[in-house]
């Protein structure tokens, strides 16, 4: 079986990277995805990521180890498993970053990587319900929607609240800055998710220089010296190998692709020497520089009707069912997260630094991070949410193991920074104030969460690290720079030290940007296959 391009891994940047690379029909590719297919109703219906969030078909259920920021409490990693890899089952809002995190990513040696080199990207794949303009494009393949008409009518009190103290409302969250309270933008397609999968592999995939191989999970990297030249898989239990004349792409991920290379023999040579794993070239950078976004919510009793009044009656069940059969509209069509904003959480703030989610549902009786979006509480309730848009604690992860099938250990070590600490504080101390808003605090019968007596500093503190909770953006453990000894690819994405090697996805991010980090990684699958086209030339 020979190919000139092996891609790992068919999420938000492997769907996008075969895509482009099987375009042109002169090069013979092969995806290989360890999940299923993506043709399944709860991956397609908007809401159902309430489903997939713990479905094992689709999802790769990961589990930290005990976080000491948290008080040693364990967090949950759902990562998507299947074609479309976690834009499959993530909650599809998008949002691109600010100019300055990619700028700081050039400064950081990256060249090629600033806001003006990936607007241009940005712009190429998108296809903006606003139209055409300098932040926007149309006519690519990823529809980008907005659906304020469709938005509940508490989201006003949420726009009046921000305004109260004096956070605009931003009609385009990703527009010239993302400052203030806005609706989030969507990649959702006529009332159906549109993943990376959707978007740009279901239309490759009817190519015959193209093959896709589902339920193959690849188990290492073959090298030739340093030269990486075939990839072993198992699909359906039986052990395969293919071979990659030109390179081998590995897209599996932030927890994946670290993974993968340490697996092969690139990682920390002690590591792998003590699982008996022959070291191929020795890169201490893999799997470490991992970074994500936390967030706390606060929740609230409403009273007035919330999403949780459509939702929680068997008969509200079916009306929505109903209404997303017949005209693909309601609660069932979108995200739950249907209005957010950015604010900066103080004067010497030079821009955003916290970001906000307005969710017109709770789901209080259930556990933190888990998304009972179909069986909310039977009150009305909604929650409003804080996240740190760049966090400085830093973790890491690693194999345990050389069997491709046990699940790395992950240490986030979130919240091990005071500055962590205190940004998520300001986050708190916001959502209080906007609470109290003329606009919010008419509609809020009582604080359930973290609840009226949790006051001090010290209390709030606690409370944040036993209830904030990964929104599920890890990157970073296949970190971008100039140095080997502190990061694993170049600017051009190829593994320091190795031959026809790279990584595009997440896991090359040198520091996460501001807000969800879907948009980013379809931008680094599209950056990263115009770098392999361009040395083609
Ligand atoms: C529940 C959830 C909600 C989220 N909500 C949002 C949101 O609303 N907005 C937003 O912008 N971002 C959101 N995100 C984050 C965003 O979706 C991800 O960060 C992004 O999709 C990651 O893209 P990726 O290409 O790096 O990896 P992925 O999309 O995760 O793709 C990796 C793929 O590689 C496959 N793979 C891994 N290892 C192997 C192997 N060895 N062999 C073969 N295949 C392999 C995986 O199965 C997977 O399909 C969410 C994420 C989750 C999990």
């Amino acid at each position: 079986m020979d190919y000139d391009f092996i891609v790992v891994g068919a999420g938000s940047a492997g769907s996008v990277v075969a895509s482009r690379l099987s375009e042109n029909g002169r090069h013979r590719v092969l995806l290989l995805e360890a999940g299923p297919s993506d043709r399944r109703l709860w991956v397609q219906i908007p809401i159902g990521y309430g489903k997939t969030f713990y479905d094992p078909r689709v999802n790769w259920m990961y589990r930290t180890e005990p976080v000491p920021g948290f008080g040693d409490r364990i967090n949950y990693w759902p990562r998507g498993k299947l074609l479309g890899g976690s834009s499959s089952i993530n909650a599809m809002v998008y949002i691109r970053g600010q100019a300055a995190d990619f700028d700081e990513w050039e400064a950081l040696g990256n060249p090629g990587w600033g806001w003006r080199d990936v607007l241009p990207v940005y712009r190429r794949i998108e296809d903006h319900t606003f139209g055409a303009s300098e932040e926007h494009g149309v006519g690519g393949p990823l529809h980008v929607s907005e659906a304020s008409d469709q938005a509940h009518p508490l989201c006003q009190a949420f726009f009046r609240a921000g305004d109260e103290l004096g956070l605009p409302f931003n009609r385009d969250l990703n527009g010239k800055s993302q400052e203030g309270v806005g609706h989030y933008h969507f990649t959702i397609r006529n009332g159906f998710r549109l993943s990376a999968a959707r978007a740009f592999l279901w239309p490759a995939m009817r190519r015959s220089n193209l093959r896709v191989e589902t339920l193959a999970q690849a188990t290492r990297i073959v090298f030739e010296g340093n030269r990486a030249v075939a990839v072993e898989y198992v699909q359906r239990g039986e052990r395969k190998q293919a071979r990659a004349g030109r390179e081998t792409i590995l897209c599996g991920g932030t927890v994946n692709s670290p993974q993968l290379l340490q697996l092969s023999g690139v990682g920390p040579a002690p590591l792998l020497k003590s699982l008996g794993i022959e070291v191929v070239c020795e890169r201490t950078a893999v799997g470490q520089n991992l970074q994500d976004h936390l967030c706390y919510d606060h929740v609230y009793r409403a009273r007035q009707p919330t999403l949780n009044d459509e939702l929680y009656p068997w008969w509200g069940k079916v009306a929505a069912a109903l209404r997303y059969i017949a005209f693909r509209r309601g609660p069932l069509s979108l995200s739950v997260n249907q209005a957010g904003g950015f604010f900066r959480g103080g004067p010497e703030q030079p821009r955003p630094n916290l970001q906000l989610y307005f969710s017109p549902l709770s789901y209080e009786r259930t556990p933190p991070g888990v998304r009972a979006l179909t069986k909310p509480d039977p009150f009305s309730g909604f929650l409003l949410s804080a996240s740190p848009c760049r966090p400085t604690s830093r973790g890491y992860l690693q194999i345990r193991s050389a069997d491709a099938f046990e699940a790395p250990a992950i240490h986030p070590n979130y919240l091990s920074t005071n500055s962590d600490v205190a940004e998520l504080l300001t986050g708190a101390r916001f959502l209080r104030q906007l609470a109290a808003t003329r606009a919010l605090s008419a509609v809020i019968a009582e604080e359930m969460k973290p609840g009226p007596a949790t006051t001090s500093d010290e209390a709030l503190i606690s409370d944040i690290r036993a209830r904030s909770y990964s929104v599920f953006h890890p990157v970073g453990t296949c970190r971008m720079g100039r140095d080997p000894a502190t990061s694993v690819v170049d600017a051009r994405l190829r593994v320091h030290g190795t031959d026809r090697l790279r990584v595009i996805d997440a896991s090359i991010f040198p520091a996460v940007p501001s807000g969800n980090i879907n948009a980013p990684c379809i931008m680094t699958g599209a950056k990263g296959a115009d770098l392999i086209l361009q040395e083609l030339c």
